[in-house]
């Protein structure tokens, strides 16, 4: 079964970015609207969840069906309706609001019965004294000041919100904190911006409802019902899409076809970006391009062949981006995994010998063997290769977002010199006639080091492996 349709075939519900996902602007993404439709055709549930507050649900879903998409209002969460919802159920609101923001959500408001100030161009006193604009009168009956996407944005606007949130009873809430609104052939500042700008004036921070604020899916949670484990998020943004959906435990898919690109993901994965943690992003869904990044793109089988089995083959990129595949080879009788693992030019073997408490290398292009003892952490992660059951790596696939990068350096001894004899058969006809030399964890790359590379991979059932590869860099 090809990925793509395993992930389908795992969920009963998809929830959508729109903007940057599902369009640009006022085109349709290529192939967006024909993936949307057939997984509806399929029975899956689908839900959108936008943080652009530029529409009401009503309008979201005449956008939707003018564009093709099989949608109703009631499918869309945005960001419009959600901040009204906010105000009314959770924080209570007794007053009215303070809104920088547009029409949608200026209808939104009104809908839930909450009156409201400040939308729209409105008469400006920018060629007053500065002195006029702070005795201009407040309403007393602001409860709450809201910031959305503003076409009309002024420096009187922002005095104004300011001058509200003095008072501390003021809320402070904000549609989204999106800094670029993807457009055909570019984007523009988004409400992300504004709302810095009044932060930065009011020396507050605005209480978000977009992502990757958790409260929109839990709107959505509350109104329709899904289960976590069989849905996916679908988005562009990794500070976003990608973490609301962490956030909210649910498994997750990144399109390249919208702000976040492939080298951000590299960098994220490196560990640039604090607080979205480092994860697994998949391969092509039907028909929608989607980024397979860093982690695994093909995945492997179970092949049975007297006490060796291979557990799993994959192939991943590098952090230099070139492309490794690496097996595990079982044996259970012996308490033995062999990785092999390959990249353009060498195979480097990897034996991890549970039985006499070794990891042995060979890496590929060289002739010695490097050993050193194995860790508690080890015979885990062997352990669980041992006896995994062929269902659970059939099923395999990185099916969540807690796949991991590590990497640690190993200095080589080289006056450290070893008899493998001394090291157990396995090893020993692994470094037949080689010299083999001790290791030693080491804190930071050295003359001579192998550096020892990890991806924990989550499958679906919860059980978490460390995958480990190793190289001698060029
Ligand atoms: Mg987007």
């Amino acid at each position: 079964m090809e990925a793509s349709t395993q992930v389908v075939a795992s969920v009963d519900a998809l929830v959508f970015d729109c903007d940057g996902v599902l369009w640009k602007g006022e085109s349709p993404i290529p192939g967006a609207v024909q993936l949307i439709n057939r997984l509806q055709e399929r029975g899956k549930r689908v839900f959108f969840l936008t943080n652009n507050s530029t529409k009401s649900r009503q309008m979201y879903g005449e956008k939707l069906r003018g564009l093709g998409f099989e949608a109703r209002p009631e499918q869309v969460f945005g960001t419009a309706p959600c901040a009204a919802l906010y105000l009314k159920q959770e924080a209570r609101l007794q007053g009215s609001v303070y809104l920088i923001g547009g029409a949608a959500l200026r209808g939104e408001l009104q809908a839930q019965g909450i009156a409201c100030t400040g939308s729209g161009p409105g008469p400006e006193l920018t060629s007053e004294p500065m002195h006029v604009w702070l005795a201009e009168p407040l309403d007393p009956a602001v409860g709450a000041v809201l910031v959305g996407f503003d076409e009309h944005f002024t420096y009187m606007k922002l005095c104004r919100a300011t001058r509200y949130l003095r008072n501390p009873a003021c809320i402070f809430l904000a549609t989204n904190t999106d800094t670029l609104l993807p457009l055909e052939g570019g984007g523009i500042p988004g409400t992300g911006c504004l709302v810095k700008a009044v932060e930065a004036a009011a020396n507050r921070t605005a209480h978000v409802i977009g992502k990757p604020s958790t409260f929109m899916f839990e709107c959505m949670v509350k109104e329709h019902g899904v289960d976590l484990n069989r849905t996916i998020m679908v988005g562009d943004r990794l500070d976003t899409d990608i973490l609301m959906g962490s956030n909210c435990g649910l498994r997750t898919i990144l399109t390249l076809t919208g702000v976040s690109t492939l080298e951000e993901v590299q960098a994220d994965h490196l560990g640039a970006k604090a607080g979205i943690g480092l994860r697994i992003l998949w391969g092509a869904l039907l028909l929608l391009v989607v980024a397979a990044v860093i982690g695994v793109s093909a995945v492997g089988i179970l092949n049975l062949r007297g006490n060796n089995r291979q557990v799993v083959q994959i192939t991943f990129h590098d952090v230099q981006g070139a492309i490794i595949s690496q097996s595990a080879v079982v044996n259970e009788e012996e308490d033995l995994v062999t990785y092999h693992i390959m990249d353009r030019n060498h195979t480097t073997v990897v034996l991890f010998d549970s039985k006499n408490g070794f990891v042995c290398y060979q890496p590929g292009g060289s002739n010695i063997c490097l050993v050193r003892k194995m860790l508690a952490v080890d015979q885990e992660n062997i352990h669980t290769v041992i006896t995994a059951q062929e269902q659970k790596f059939n099923q395999l696939l990185l099916l969540r977002n807690e796949t991991q990068f590590s990497r640690k350096y190993l200095g080589i001894l080289s006056r450290n010199k070893v008899d493998p004899l001394t090291l157990g058969q396995h090893i020993d006809s692994l470094c037949n006639q080689i010299p083999v030399y001790w290791l030693q964890e080491s804190n930071r790359p050295g003359r001579q080091r192998l550096i020892y590379f990890c991806i924990d991979i989550c499958f679906p059932n919860n059980v978490c492996v460390s995958v480990c590869f190793y190289y001698l860099p060029d």
